[in-house]
C-alpha cells in the first residue's frame, strides 16, 4: 500500500501546484486584461523610493500607439504632473485614452516617445516588478475565483509570487472596509465566494478589489472606475473607501461619473488621446464653453430625465 500511496501522493502535490500556477497566471492575465508584451532592458535597475510612500508620477510629451506599425496614435503627446499625495481624475468621452494612460504607469506596453518618470526615474529603464509593487489597481470588473474571501483577497499578494497573511488580508480588509461584511459571513475568510459559494453584489466585489490592491500598501493607486452604476447608497460606501484607501498615496481615477472626481486635486480632460483642458473642479466648471462643463450639463441632463425627482449624479 504505501508503494502505490507514495508516488501517488506526490502526483496529487504535482497535480495541485500545476493547477495553481496555471490558475494564477491565467487569473493575472485575466486581471490586467492584457498580455505581457514588454520585457526588462538589460540593464534594468529597481524602482526605488526614497520614501515608501511618496511617490510622484510624471507623464512628459507621451506618444502611444497599441500596433506602432499602425499610424493610429491613441496618445498624442501627453503630458502632467502628480505630486505626491495628490489626486488626478482623468475623464473624457469613450476610447479617450484615459485606461491607457493607466495601463502605461504600469509598464504593460512600452511608448514610442516622450517618458514616464516616477520621483525621477523613468519606469521604461525599471524592472517591471519593482514598478508594479509600487502600484495598486483597482480595476472596473473585480474577477473572483471560486475559493475563499482570504485567497481572493490575498491574490492581490499571490500576484507577486508571495502568500499573504491571514494578518495581511485583515489589514486589507479593515482599509477597504470590508471586514463588516466578512464578519456577517458565515466562516468569515474562510467563506467561499464566486459561482460555487457567496455570490458578491458589485459594491463587494469593488471592495474585495479594494482590499486586493491595498495589500501591498503601494504608495500609487490607480482606480478604473465602474461604467455599470451602483445604486447611490453602495457607491457612497465605495467612495467613502477609496477616500480612506487614498489617504497618503498618490491616486489616479479614471472617471465615468463626474460627481466622484470633484475633490481632486487636478483633473484632466482628455480627447483623442489629447489633453484639451485641465484644472480643478472650479476652474473648469467656470469654463461655461468648455468640455468638461459640457460633459456636467450632459450628465446633469440624462440623470434628470432617469428619476426628475432626485438627480443623483
Ligand atoms: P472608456 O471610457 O470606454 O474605458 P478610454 O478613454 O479608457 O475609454 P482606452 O481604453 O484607453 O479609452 O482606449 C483608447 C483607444 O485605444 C480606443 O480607440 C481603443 O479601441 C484602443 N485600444 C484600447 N486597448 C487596446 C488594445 N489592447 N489593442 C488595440 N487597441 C486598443
Amino acid at each position: 500500500i504505501l508503494q502505490l500511496y507514495v508516488p501517488l501522493n506526490f502526483l496529487g502535490t504535482y497535480y495541485r501546484m500545476i493547477k495553481q500556477c496555471m490558475v494564477d497566471v491565467e487569473a493575472m492575465f485575466r486581471l490586467m486584461g492584457e498580455n505581457q508584451e514588454v520585457a526588462d532592458a538589460d540593464d534594468a535597475k529597481d524602482l526605488v523610493l526614497a520614501n515608501p510612500s511618496q511617490a510622484k508620477i510624471e507623464y512628459e510629451n507621451v506618444f502611444f500607439s497599441y500596433d506602432p506599425k499602425e499610424d493610429r496614435k491613441i496618445l498624442k503627446g501627453v503630458s502632467f504632473v502628480v505630486e505626491p499625495g495628490q489626486k488626478l481624475a482623468l475623464v473624457g468621452e469613450s476610447g479617450a485614452g484615459k485606461s491607457t494612460i493607466a495601463k502605461l504607469l504600469y509598464r504593460l506596453y512600452d511608448i514610442q516617445g516622450g517618458r514616464i518618470l516616477i520621483n525621477g526615474q523613468d519606469v521604461a529603464k525599471c524592472t517591471q516588478r519593482s514598478v508594479r509593487l509600487n502600484i495598486g489597481i483597482v480595476p472596473q470588473d473585480c474577477v473572483l475565483f471560486n475559493d475563499t474571501i482570504e485567497y481572493n483577497i490575498g491574490f492581490g499578494k499571490l500576484g507577486q509570487g508571495d502568500v499573504a497573511t491571514r494578518e495581511e488580508v485583515e489589514r486589507a480588509s479593515k482599509a477597504a472596509q470590508f471586514e463588516k461584511f466578512v464578519n456577517q459571513t458565515p466562516s468569515g475568510y474562510d467563506t467561499l465566494v464566486g459561482e460555487r459559494g457567496l455570490r458578491l453584489s458589485g459594491g463587494e466585489k469593488q471592495r474585495v478589489a479594494i482590499a486586493r490592491a491595498l495589500l501591498k500598501d503601494p504608495p500609487i493607486m490607480v482606480y478604473d472606475e465602474a461604467t455599470s452604476s451602483l445604486d447611490t447608497h453602495t457607491e457612497n460606501q465605495i467612495m467613502d473607501a477609496i477616500r480612506v484607501a487614498a489617504q497618503g498615496r498618490t491616486n489616479l481615477v479614471i472617471a465615468h461619473r463626474l460627481s466622484t472626481i470633484m475633490d481632486s486635486d487636478k483633473i484632466l480632460v482628455l480627447s483623442g488621446g489629447e489633453v484639451v483642458e485641465s484644472g480643478n473642479h472650479q476652474t473648469l466648471y467656470a469654463d461655461v464653453n468648455g468640455k468638461y462643463r459640457k460633459m456636467w450639463d450632459s450628465q446633469l441632463q440624462a440623470a434628470m430625465k432617469e428619476s426628475p425627482s432626485t438627480v443623483e449624479l
